[in-house]
């Protein structure tokens, strides 16, 4: 491992040198303006070089349909070069990519930020800023109306160095019931966290799917995390983002989820619930067939999951459990009278793609980023080849009846045809996924979009070179440490009350508030704290 990191400081060092010399040859080479109704970057082709390596796409294709369409309508030609396709951790290809010391033209890659925000300073990716101002007016025009995902995604010295994946639609997860057990029994759907509570007991111990035992498991999760998620119904918070476990945001201050209170008062009551039979016995290590598993044997009462995969067995099991409805309802309102759904998209993903520091073209190469922002690009990588998988319809694209209806999931056969590829930095569009989102699911998401229970995420920020010292040196053993209280206290091995002012000594010599301290300078740095 040292090997490979000395070898690769030494490599960074080396692009470091041969982007600053490229540096002022390189904004020379400047094509005519864009003409909003031309997408011709150049007028003779253009190859350039790219990385592509996501775990749906470890290389790049010049025969996606998507690309073809791309190629002919800017003129520029990608040439794949993709450093460590035979894997699908984008992280290790990026690591093989650093160590042959030369970036390609374009790099696109699942999490690319980690190294845009590490070798971005040094000269090794080119920051756009100026070339978004100058030359990209579609991605200017979308960091104009969101500018604090441009300061999300920038580095810690201010600069932007990727382009990134922006998913779009707000709601994920939310919460599943069995209305038919509900129904069967006579009881209401759960308004408050007493009711959620008589209802679990209810399902365990009224037999609710009839075959005369005590077989049924309230509460369970595919992901274990969704456990300790229900500590919101208690005031406590499970994670700021989409990511489990993560730091959020409270009135400008940076905190840490499992130091609160709240999360101190839910982890009990999750305790007792656990004692009572409410939540799977298995739930730390059941996994991910749990939900597949629980809802086709009958057994399994309420999660909380996506919208649209999970309504979708209301189709899959309608036939095998007669009145089979597992709906979305609303948060159950928590103890201090707040209703709150914790988890939703992120807004901007540390995935996207970025301009190699020895790039000759960096001009062309920010347009042809520009382009898939533009709305013709911007339909071709979220719908697909005009024709192909989609029509226009009254002025809007429409997935092919074919397209939606031969079996295959939409989003699969879209990757395969190079679009809604997620190392590719664009701006997606919800209404794809609307197309073949069940009823159910639409159902679910107009509940939650009328009640607006989604919180405001916490969208990460770019350590320095020290706060990122800090942080390394103490936030995972610290972490570790956390999670397994968590389980401990849950599965009632020890006592969340008794433990508590000692848990908190602990997180303290363990550096938890340092780590807080580096969180919220980088926080401030970033967002004008
Ligand atoms: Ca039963």
């Amino acid at each position: 491992m040292t090997t490979i990191i000395a070898y690769r400081e030494v490599s960074m060092r080396k692009l470091t040198l041969t982007a600053a010399a490229m540096a002022t040859t390189a904004l020379i080479t400047v094509s005519p303006a864009l003409a909003n109704d031309d997408h011709k970057i150049v007028d003779d082709p253009l190859e350039l070089t790219i990385h592509l390596h996501h775990v749906r796409s470890t290389a790049y294709d010049e025969d996606w349909p998507v690309e073809k369409v791309a190629r002919e309508m800017t003129n520029i030609h990608l040439k794949n070069a993709t450093v460590g396709s035979n894997s699908t951790n984008s992280a290790e290809a990026m690591n093989l990519l650093l160590a042959t010391g030369k970036l390609p033209d374009i790099i696109g890659s699942a999490r690319i930020k980690e190294s845009v925000d590490q070798y971005g300073p040094q000269g090794a990716y080119v920051p756009l800023n100026d070339l978004i101002e100058e030359h990209a007016p579609h991605i200017k025009a979308f960091f104009d109306e969101r500018p604090e995902l441009m300061a999300a995604a920038s580095s810690s010295d201010g600069n932007l160095y990727y382009i990134p994946y922006l998913p779009d639609g707000k709601y994920g997860r939310a919460f599943f019931i069995r209305y038919d057990w509900l129904d069967k029994l006579g009881l209401e759907v759960p308004n408050n966290v007493e009711e959620l509570h008589a209802v679990l007991t209810a399902f365990k111990t009224q037999d609710p799917n009839g075959n005369g035992m005590a077989d049924e498991v309230p509460y369970f999760a595919r992901q274990w995390e969704e456990l300790p998620r229900l500590v919101t119904l208690w005031g406590g918070r499970s994670s700021g983002s989409d990511t489990y476990h993560d730091f959020y945001v409270d009135e400008g201050k940076i905190k840490y989820p499992y130091m609160g209170e709240g999360y101190r008062e839910g982890v009990k009551n999750l305790a007792q619930w656990y004692e009572e039979g409410l939540i799977d016995a298995e739930v730390f290590t059941r996994g991910s067939s749990a939900r597949e598993y629980l809802l086709s044997e009958n057994l399994g009462g309420m999660t909380h999951d996506w919208f649209a995969s999970t309504s979708g067995y209301n189709d899959t099991l309608a036939e095998p459990i007669p009145g089979f409805e597992f709906k979305a309802f609303a948060p159950p309102e928590n103890v201090n009278g707040d209703r709150i759904e914790e988890h939703r998209r992120i807004p901007v993903k540390p995935d996207g793609w970025a301009i190699g520091g020895t790039n000759k073209h960096p001009v062309e190469t920010i347009k042809y980023f520009d382009f898939y922002f533009s709305p013709e690009g911007r339909r071709l990588v979220n719908f697909g080849v005009e024709g192909q998988t989609y029509n226009m319809v009254d002025g809007k694209p429409q997935f092919t009846e074919e397209f939606l209806t031969n079996g295959r999931p939409v989003n699969s056969q879209l990757y395969e045809i190079g679009a809604q590829l997620q190392a590719r930095g664009y701006f997606q569009d919800y209404e794809y996924e609307k197309q073949w989102s069940n009823k159910y699911a639409l159902e679910g998401i107009a509940l939650y979009d009328e009640g607006d229970y989604l919180i405001d995420q916490f969208l990460g920020v770019a350590m320095n070179a020290d706060e990122q010292k800090v942080f390394d040196k103490y936030f995972a053993s610290a972490r570790t440490y956390m999670l397994e209280k968590q389980q401990a206290w849950i599965l009632g091995s020890s006592d969340v009350e008794a433990e508590w002012d000692d848990y908190m000594s602990q997180l303290d010599r363990m550096g938890m508030n340092e780590v807080l301290e580096v969180m919220q300078s980088a926080y401030d740095r970033q967002y004008g704290g």
